[in-house]
């Protein structure tokens, strides 16, 4: 693993995916150093928050239930996974209920599959353009999120991540122009974290390969 965290270049962040493992295995991964850690499932992030030490930083990476947003708020550092408007004016309402202010990155659909979660570009271009998500000041869009295709096919992951830059590129020069909080871009999982990086990624999101395979694909 130390090999892994050495080689990933300055001013890319490591967010250590930890969910399905138990907290010792968290735990020992903080002792080696690591501080941020994504978890997919409200109730198993509480868990962990509650016994990891408090300088651990808690990054929500799944898609988000509304009746779930009251559980993480507390705590959470930054939620990755806001893939409607719906979702963001809820983060919003609760956030402010808890006199917080959570940033935000929102989910661009950007894979092949149905399946994946997030806005579609056109659809998430449209919705920053109308500046609606202003009013919401509880809440801070930071940057954007995206999940490539679950491929071999690497020619078609690094057309993906292209693709989210491009839109990343396009949002920071027009509807977030001056706005320097903007600049996070996550991307890159243990299978593709390479291209994502090569593509501009901020932020990469590792499971697999600090902590070895799931049991269950959650
Ligand atoms: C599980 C998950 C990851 C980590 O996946 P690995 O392939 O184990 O690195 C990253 N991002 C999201 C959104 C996930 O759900």
């Amino acid at each position: 693993m130390d090999d892994f965290v050495k080689s990933i270049p300055e001013g890319v962040k490591l967010v250590a995916v930890s969910k399905t493992h138990s907290c010792e295995a968290v735990q020992r991964a903080y002792n080696n150093g690591l501080r941020i850690f994504g978890e997919s499932k409200p109730q198993e992030l509480v868990k962990k928050y509650n016994e990891l030490p408090k300088d651990a930083e808690w990054h929500f990476i799944g898609h988000l239930q509304t009746n779930k947003i009251k559980y993480i708020v507390p705590f959470v550092s930054l939620i990755h996974s806001v893939d409607s408007p719906g979702l963001l004016a809820e983060i919003n309402k609760e956030a402010a209920k808890q006199n917080r202010i959570i940033k935000c990155l929102l989910q661009v659909h950007i894979a092949r599959e149905e399946t994946k979660f997030g806005f579609a570009a056109d659809a998430l271009k449209e919705y920053l353009s109308t500046k609606e998500f202003l009013r919401h000041t509880s809440v801070h869009i930071v940057g954007l999120m995206g999940i490539a295709t679950f491929t071999e096919n690497t020619v078609e992951i690094r057309d993906e991540f292209h693709t989210l830059r491009k839109i990343f590129d396009e949002l920071r020069e027009t509807v977030f122009a001056g706005d320097s909080n903007f600049c996070e871009l996550s991307m890159g999982m243990s299978n593709d974290y390479k291209i994502a990086i090569s593509e501009g990624s901020t932020i990469i999101r590792i499971g697999s390969l600090i902590f070895g395979e799931r049991n269950c694909s959650k």
